[in-house]
């Protein structure tokens, strides 16, 4: 790094001084950021950005109705939550009238990993079991208790005893059969295994459009046996909402609604406050009035003023300016353009996805489908320099993750689309 500029390499350096190894850096040159508006993030040397990358600013970086909310309430009342406030509980209000009936219940928190924690003892107190299934490359957060229930957080270690693990409903590279029965032949045998166990089966947790798994969304509907098995077998469903959540598939303003399910606990995070730290679980509201019964739950930040300031902001430009259908649009042009320059570029396998989060599977060889997890890296790194933000997922590293903010136009999609024919055909000619 410090070959190509030594002001970058030097601030390498500052932040390994600090951070150590625990410093994750995106880019083999990394960027000093400085700031961003809109789909757009700008270095410290005005350089301009494409974000393909940020869901947490979904709404648009810096959007200026989010920023005013936050300096505004900022400005009148910022305190932990054991008062009273009209903009908490209008907030509340406005969150639960987005859940279909039923889910009448929230706990707000200030990341999706407390979300996840909090999930979890509400499924153990309800149930009285300790077992939890998840899919074999699910991340859903950091704390002690969700690490176990992340297997692509302990890569090569077994899982917990009370964890079980299933494949993804996949289709690219497992195209035989029915996804949802699979997925629920497979959730079927994980149950049985935990109550033999002696876990007993608590509930499934999945992140509704499997992001890390490499980003499953369709057939719209595969989710639906799987829930109807969990119920029969007497355990919660739990949707992480923190990638799909918040009108990003352009169908609903949350996942699950396509599979046409309705969980007994959801949890949201990452775009609820445009970058201002919030997480939250609704629930049934028998559920969580349970769980206070026995658990004293009590968190300083969680749904404090300025966060509720944040997150009302964001629903009114979520409504205000279309942005699920704006996902929805300009997902079908994305996904039309990678497939169009699909037709020139063996390796693209796949292209899959829902509303403003699509996957580009990358592949040595179309036939045998193998993942090329090192031309995502080279692709990724050559977009970087050309001023394009994006990232990878899915269990072999090859699938490029497109989930930009979701004020994304279609100007926006082509710039990218001809970035990626042009950059896979200067690859495939060096
Ligand atoms: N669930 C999912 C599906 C996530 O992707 C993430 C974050 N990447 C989390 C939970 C954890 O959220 P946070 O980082 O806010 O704790």
């Amino acid at each position: 790094v410090s070959s190509i500029d030594p002001a970058l390499g030097e601030a390498v350096q500052r932040r390994l001084r600090s951070f150590g190894k625990a410093s994750v850096l995106f880019y083999q040159e990394p960027i000093r950021m400085a700031r961003a508006e809109g789909v757009y993030m700008f270095d410290v040397d005005g350089r301009r950005y494409l974000d393909l990358y940020n869901n947490v600013p979904s709404v648009g970086h810096s959007h200026p109705r989010v920023v005013e909310a936050i300096s505004r309430q900022a400005g009148l009342l910022s305190t932990h939550t054991r008062y009273l406030n009209d903009v908490v509980d209008g907030y509340a209000e406005r969150l639960l009238a987005t859940f279909p009936r039923g889910i009448d219940h929230l706990v707000l928190t200030c990341t999706g990993s407390e979300a996840n924690d909090l999930a979890l003892r509400v499924a153990k107190v309800t149930t009285g079991r300790m077992g939890f299934i998840v899919t074999e490359t699910a991340y859903h957060g950091n704390s002690a208790a969700v690490t176990d229930v992340s297997p692509s957080s302990r890569p090569g270690q077994p899982l917990p005893p009370h964890v079980r693990a299933v494949p993804a409903p996949e289709m690219y590279r497992n195209p035989v059969g029915d996804p949802g029965q699979r997925f629920a032949d497979s959730v079927a045998a994980a149950i049985t295994d935990l109550e033999r166990s002696g876990f007993g089966f608590a509930a499934l947790l999945v992140d509704t459009i499997f992001s890390s798994d490499g980003i499953h969304a369709d057939p719209a509907g595969f989710l639906a046996p799987t829930v109807k098995l969990v119920h029969e077998r007497q355990g919660l469903f739990i949707a992480d909402e923190v990638q799909p959540g918040f009108a990003r598939t352009g169908a609903a303003m949350w996942g699950f609604a396509r599979h046409g399910v309705v969980p007994d606990i959801v949890t949201m995070g990452k775009p609820m406050g445009n970058g201002f730290p919030m997480g939250g679980v609704a629930m049934r509201a028998a559920l969580l009035d349970r769980f206070a019964a026995e658990v004293k739950y009590f968190n300083t930040f969680g749904g404090n003023p300025v966060a509720a300031a944040a997150g009302l902001a964001v629903l009114d430009v979520i409504e205000d300016e279309g942005l699920m259908q704006n996902a929805r649009e300009v997902s079908r042009h994305l996904m039309d353009g990678l497939r169009e320059i699909g037709n020139r570029h063996m390796t693209i396998g796949d292209v899959r996805g829902a509303g403003l989060f699509i996957g580009l599977e990358l592949v040595r060889d179309r036939d045998s489908k193998e993942p090329a997890p090192e031309l995502a890296s080279l692709l990724i790194n050559r977009l970087r320099r050309r001023g394009i933000l994006i990232g990878a997922a899915g269990p072999f590293g090859s699938t490029l993750k497109i989930r930009p903010p979701l004020c994304f136009g279609k100007d926006h999609a082509d710039m990218f689309i001809t970035a990626c024919d042009e950059e896979l055909r200067e690859v495939a000619a060096s």
